[in-house]
């Protein structure tokens, strides 16, 4: 591929086959892992991300929404699942119905329309019943699944009862633990309404990342993986109870991601003077500066004017001044022989050091997961071993 852009992402390869397979020993021997791929692969790109992901073993794909479904469907082979979590529209029925597309259906409205949809064209209709356990979110409340469980045994020909299902309120964090322990128990009196109503769901499932390390139990028959697929733990706190449980104290995973650029000008600033737009950095001595090819435009965000550290040469430096649409300024002074065309690294490894996006997102008071959508969709995606 050549590149125009300013500045690339590198997909590790290795790393991804490295977590699936840690994933894999770590999940339940017969639980599936649905790859959650939604916020296009967590800004890894869907498209690069998926082949990946099935020469890795997975065969279940997990989005947000009927354009993110169309994306893995052209992306995938065949024999992968691909199933919708949140919105698809009445209109976009025909086409998953036609397509073997599994979704959530969390109101009548939906179900009713899912099921005129597969009679006119003769194919079945493959539901997720979502179940408002207490996020309050999306989910069929409890005392509208009588109703549901009804229209779904009537019409077994033209509806499958895929799966049932919910999703946790916070699941990373031990501060939400008997919210998530209430919703436990609605859930578990959902599954004893499907028994009662003399049916029974092909595949129940709760657990995000979080849940199904912090509650094995609720991995079910299927745990919908995303940000620890990319290698990232949820959060810290899931990290540690990892470490303190296994007795281990290194991080058993590996990120994907390097986002890398190339030093576009060098120049020294005077003592006295300012740098960039404004007043927001004076010199306070001589310095060496290095201009790269990357501002918010391209995902570097504001917030890390006169805060972030990028690697130049196997060293750290930071930022100086604002941070512009197009550029960024980073002292060098400090770093000998800087020079157009240098490699820059602003997240990932560059010789023994590394940028990790938790310690960047939390300069810019951003979480892993924002940071990662928020790459833009522009930005080549290389995959490397
Ligand atoms: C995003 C999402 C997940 C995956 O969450 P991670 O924390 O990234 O593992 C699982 N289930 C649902 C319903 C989601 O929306």
């Amino acid at each position: 591929m050549k590149i125009y852009h300013t500045s690339h992402l590198e997909i590790s390869k290795s790393a991804l086959e490295h977590n699936l397979q840690f994933l894999k020993d770590y999940i339940g021997k017969g639980v599936q892992i649905s790859s959650v791929v939604k916020g296009n692969a967590y800004g890894h790109g869907l498209e690069v991300f998926v082949p990946l992901a099935e020469h890795c073993g997975i065969d279940h794909f997990s989005v947000f929404s009927a354009d993110e479904a169309l994306r893995v469907h052209n992306a995938s082979s065949e024999n992968s699942t691909v199933m919708i979590m949140g919105l698809i529209n009445n209109e976009q029925l025909e086409w998953a119905i036609e397509n073997n597309i599994e979704f959530y259906v969390f109101e009548l409205d939906r179900l009713e329309k899912a099921l005129q949809t597969a009679q006119r064209i003769g194919k079945i209709a493959k539901v997720h019943i979502e179940v408002e356990t207490g996020m309050n979110r999306t989910g069929f409340a409890m005392n509208q699944l009588p109703a549901v469980f009804q229209l779904l045994k009537n019409n077994s020909s033209y509806l499958c009862f895929k799966g049932l299902c919910t999703h946790f309120a916070g699941a990373e964090s031990i501060a939400n633990y008997y919210r998530i322990k209430k919703q436990q128990q609605v859930f578990q009196k959902a599954m004893k309404k499907v028994n009662s109503a003399g049916l029974s769901a092909e595949q129940y499932h709760t657990a995000c990342s979080a849940a199904a390390f912090r509650y094995p139990k609720f991995q079910m028959d299927m745990v919908r993986l995303g940000i620890i697929q990319y290698g990232f733990f949820p959060n810290k706190e899931i990290l540690i109870e990892y470490l303190t449980k296994k007795k281990v104290n290194k991080n058993p995973l590996q990120r994907l991601l390097t986002w890398k650029s190339r030093v576009m000008d060098v120049k020294k600033v005077k003592t006295g003077e300012f740098v960039g737009y404004g007043t927001s950095y004076l010199a306070n001595s001589d310095l060496k500066i290095a201009i790269i090819p990357v501002g918010y435009a391209h995902g570097f965000s504001r917030n890390l004017s006169n805060q972030g550290i990028v690697l130049i040469n196997g060293q750290r430096v930071s930022v100086v001044g604002t941070v512009n649409m197009n550029m960024i300024t980073v002292d060098v002074t400090q770093v000998n022989s800087v020079e157009k065309g240098n490699e820059v690294v602003l997240i990932g490894k560059q010789g023994d050091l590394e940028i990790s996006v938790s310690s960047f997102s939390e300069f810019s008071e951003q979480v892993n997961y924002e940071l990662l959508t928020r790459l833009p969709e522009n930005l080549p995606r290389l995959v490397v071993d």
